[in-house]
């Protein structure tokens, strides 16, 4: 079974970015944070969107990733974090 699980490639957000976020002139959220040294990228407004979603059914953070398929940054993360756990 293929795992689903958020690893923080940020892929999302350079695609579509969520209710609370904003897309720059290349569409990526203007809230992801640049690439650490295992390929992950954290959302800036992490904090703020937990709070707001406490009581949700579903929050969104790490609910897992809908797009795995010939996703290239998820790929990479996970082949660093082989490298390096
Ligand atoms: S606000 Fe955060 S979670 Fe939402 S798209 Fe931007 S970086 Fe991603």
């Amino acid at each position: 079974m293929r795992d689903l699980s958020c690893v923080l490639s940020g892929y999302c957000c350079t695609v579509a970015p969520c209710p609370y976020g904003e897309a720059g002139q290349d569409g990526v959220c203007i809230y992801l944070a640049q690439p650490n040294n295992a390929g992950q990228r954290k959302c800036q407004k992490y904090p703020e969107i937990v709070k707001a979603e406490r009581n949700a059914s579903s929050p969104m953070m790490g609910s897992g990733c809908s797009s795995t398929l010939f996703n290239t940054m998820r790929e990479t993360v996970l082949a660093n974090k082989r490298r390096r756990p």
